[in-house]
């Protein structure tokens, strides 16, 4: 029959004693190997130094007693079935040492008991051990959840989770790989002991262990890692023989997995508790996943609405700039107006109406144009949908532009020359619109040019894609001090004034908006009494792309 063994430490001073002791435990089926001990010390190194399966302790020996053997077990919280056999006990002794944790005690002449004695003391002392386990386990998830709950950072429940799975579990590595929230891919959150070079590694999600366990969301466990050939990508190292990967399955969804390593092979219950360690840590970490997220969208929210509000207080005093310029604008001539009334009023001088009429008739004439021009700002600022694209062929708008304005040109003697391109694709345009912007640039030309002559160049840019229209003239020039406010409204050169030139200061802030409109730039160059060059470019935007496409990207 096969012999049980057994490893007993024996507290005996009579050798006679150990032999007759050693022979009814051998005689019973028990392969024993034992350590002799007679003093305090002995016996604690011997608790000490290895693992025994049961104490048989004499009760009265020359320098050490029975009940101090077992205190000694006791204290050091030794599990371990104490037995005490006596060549004479009272029933009182007995009584307290069974109180005191000795789990049987007889007497040396009457050894029959000793060994169904025994294997019950095993027996009880194997169930009282898993039921300390079980406790220590339960005591576990009870100190992470607990622990868990007090924190919110992801990083720093890991840091936690990996702290107190080192304590239930001896492991050599220890690693947590969490799929990220944005990037969507397995990242080594923690890594740590033989796997530290782990950390912060990409695991690809196919042809891997932890692809595949998120996958399957059932642990891995392995007692053969190095030789796992399949899933070769993520073999965390091959410093372990055994391993396990336990997914961390929150609502229905793996978010990760905790790998583990050393080289013995990892029991049943310890899955079974990590297993159970994983589902309270999965769901933590989803929850503080879901308040980070949660948080971020409410900043992102909160810095759009904030944009939103100081771009609605910026339009707000734009608009009562507007309003303001407006008035101002308007007054002028209205003023001017009202004082050719009294007079045309206030004479009968027929040449003298007639004169004053006239002046009337052409003030009227600029304040509708004025009042033209700020409708037409402001609706194109308002109502950018209002273009209406189509192809347009650019050589056309400014050949009919320069039909219409040569002959006031020609009127101040001034030269108007244009050169067109002939390789011009068609633009998708507003055909209006871009004859305003080149009737404001040309008439601008015309206005502040006393002598000389105007050049107007269509150009098509292959590389960038783009039409050029160039208008340059030889007037009066712009002031450096004006360049960069040509565009803005109302905005007249410091100059125009004293040389009394008509107009409002609108024409560039319009051909400003509709290039704007079109996606395209509008640039200046001038240098003073020698004239300037208003450079337009515009993309040229394939007919079938509608411009709201383009608005889209
Ligand atoms: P307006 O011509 O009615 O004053 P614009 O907005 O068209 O208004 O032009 C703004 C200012 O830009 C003009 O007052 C003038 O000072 C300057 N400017 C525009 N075009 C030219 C040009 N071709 N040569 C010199 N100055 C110009």
């Amino acid at each position: 029959m096969e012999k049980t063994p057994l490893k007993l430490l024996i507290a005996e001073d009579s050798e006679d004693d150990l032999f007759f002791l050693l022979r009814v435990l051998r005689k019973g089926g028990y392969d024993v190997t034992y350590h002799n001990i007679q003093t305090a010390d002995d016996m604690k190194k011997a608790l000490a130094q290895e693992n025994w399966d049961a104490v048989i302790s004499d009760y009265s020996m020359p320098s050490f007693t029975g009940v101090e053997a077992l205190e000694l077990v006791q204290q050091l919280d030794y599990n371990l079935p104490f037995i005490i056999v006596s060549g004479a006990i009272g029933e009182e002794i007995a009584v307290n040492a069974m109180r005191n944790g000795a789990y049987d005690y007889m007497m040396k002449d009457n050894l029959a008991r000793l060994v169904p004695s025994l294997q019950r003391s095993l027996q009880e002392a194997t169930l009282h051990n898993e039921e300390r386990q079980r406790e220590r386990e339960v005591q576990a998830i009870a100190t992470i959840a607990t622990a868990l709950r007090l924190l919110d950072s992801p990083q720093n429940m890991i840091l936690t989770l990996h702290d107190e799975i080192l304590k239930l579990i001896n492991v050599l590595g220890l690693n947590f790989v969490l799929r990220s929230t944005h990037e969507d891919e397995l990242r080594v959150e923690l890594a740590s002991g033989v796997w530290l070079h782990w950390q912060d590694q990409i695991i690809p999600e196919s042809n891997s262990i932890t692809g595949q366990t998120i996958q399957s969301g059932q642990p891995y466990i392995t007692t053969d890692f190095p030789n796992e050939d399949y899933f070769a990508r993520d073999r965390l190292g091959v410093q372990v023989s055994c391993a396990v990967c336990i997914p961390l399955i929150a609502h229905d969804e793996t978010i990760g997995t905790i790998w583990l390593g050393r080289e013995t092979p990892f029991k049943d219950n310890e899955v079974r508790i990590l297993v159970a360690i994983a589902e309270v840590a999965a769901n933590a970490l989803h929850r503080a996943r879901m308040m980070a997220t949660l948080e971020q969208r409410v900043q992102e929210r909160t810095a759009e609405l904030q944009a939103m509000n100081e771009r609605l207080t910026e339009l707000d005093v734009l608009k009562s700039k507007f309003v303001s310029d407006v008035s101002h604008e308007l007054r002028t001539p209205i003023t001017s107006l009202s004082i050719y009334i009294g007079l045309l009023e206030g004479t009968d001088n027929i040449v003298k109406r007639q004169q004053f009429i006239d002046i009337l008739k052409k003030q009227a004439q600029r304040l509708s144009q004025l009042v033209d021009n700020i409708l037409d700002l402001s609706r194109l600022e308002s109502n950018p949908d209002e273009l209406a694209f189509e192809t347009v062929d650019v050589n056309q708008v400014v050949q009919e532009v320069v039909t219409d304005l040569v002959p006031i040109a020609q009127n101040q003697k001034l030269l108007v020359h244009h050169q067109l391109a002939d390789d011009l694709p068609g633009m998708l345009g507003d055909y209006n619109k871009l004859t305003e912007v080149i009737t404001n640039l040309l008439s601008n030309a015309i206005n502040y040019t006393p002598q000389g002559e105007i050049n107007i160049v269509t150009a098509f840019d292959d590389r960038h894609q783009e039409i050029e229209i160039i208008v340059e003239d030889t007037g009066i020039g712009i002031a450096e001090q004006d360049i960069n406010h040509l565009f803005d409204r109302f905005y007249r050169g410091s100059t125009v004034g004293q040389l009394s030139i008509p107009g409002s200061g609108l024409g560039l802030a319009i051909v400003n908006e509709i290039v704007k409109l079109h996606h395209g730039t509008i640039t200046v160059e001038s240098e003073e009494k020698q004239g300037s060059t208003f450079t337009v470019r515009l993309p040229v935007i394939t007919p079938h792309t509608s411009m709201q496409d383009s608005n889209a990207q």
